[in-house]
């Protein structure tokens, strides 16, 4: 199959002297696995080898999800310099495209993600971006997407609401059955992850934002969603991401 279609590059490993693997996002088919020819040879038609982050029209052709796909020709539209100068956002940037290629499988289509994923490159793009909050949105809505978040407005094991949960005693959170929990039922779960009333209210503004309405999150609230969701993240993949240090901190 032979698609033209927008796409992200998310990671590339060499394969010779000449030639890259090049993970990309694209739009309809989702993450494809593509030999790249001849990138790496200062002519290429590419203009060099590839980047990340690098977005552009992709001509490609792909089997099936097992075998890689060739790269037929890539245009960049987009180059994220702005990205690239700055640590912050770029170590913001490379953890977003991480998170994306370990929760999506490959020729799986999910055009949701590529446009959320393209918003925040555009968004923390920008001078006056929010860094920790694009990132926590980005995570919010990528982990929603993929069905590993419920509502996060109740306790899982009894129902009881958040508001009558005791935020003095405690509300956790336990990534095995992605959502909170009281304290009357957190001893139960071994696995689990303290939330402050901060981190609560933060993931409300998170869920408010979903459904359109304008709302900011302060920078430290933002960091505090980052790390339980950059936790959340490590309990489901069984690993750390390489980038978690570099964008979330310690968790
Ligand atoms: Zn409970």
């Amino acid at each position: 199959m032979r698609s033209r279609e927008s796409a992200i590059c998310l990671r590339t490993t060499d394969y010779s002297e000449t030639s890259q693997v090049v993970h990309f996002l694209t739009r309809q088919t989702g993450v494809v696995r593509l030999l790249a020819k001849g990138t790496k040879r200062p002519k290429s038609k590419s203009g060099g080898a590839l980047d990340l982050l690098s977005e552009g029209d992709l001509l490609f052709s792909v089997k099936d999800a097992d075998t890689l796909g060739t790269l037929m020709e890539f245009s960049e539209t987009v180059s994220h310099t702005a990205l690239r100068r700055d640590a912050q956002r770029l170590n913001a940037s490379l953890y977003m495209l991480e998170l994306a290629h370990e929760m999506l499988a490959e020729g799986d289509p999910h055009p949701s993600v590529f446009d959320l994923l393209h918003r925040a490159l555009e968004r923390l793009e920008q001078d006056d971006a929010p860094i920790p909050a694009v990132l926590a949105y980005f995570q919010w809505r990528l982990l929603r997407h993929v069905g590993l978040l419920g509502g996060l407005d109740a306790c899982v094991a009894c129902g009881a609401s958040v508001r009558e949960m005791s935020h003095r005693a405690g509300v956790y959170f336990t990534s095995r059955q992605g959502g909170l929990l009281c304290d009357g039922c957190q001893a139960g779960e071994q696995e689990k992850f303290r939330l402050d009333p901060a981190t609560l209210g933060a993931l409300a503004t998170l869920a408010a934002a979903e459904t359109g309405r304008r709302v900011s999150l302060p920078e430290p609230a933002a960091r505090s969603v980052n790390r339980l969701l950059g936790y959340h993240v490590s309990q489901q993949l069984g690993k750390r991401l390489k980038m978690t240090r570099y964008a979330l901190g310690e968790l």
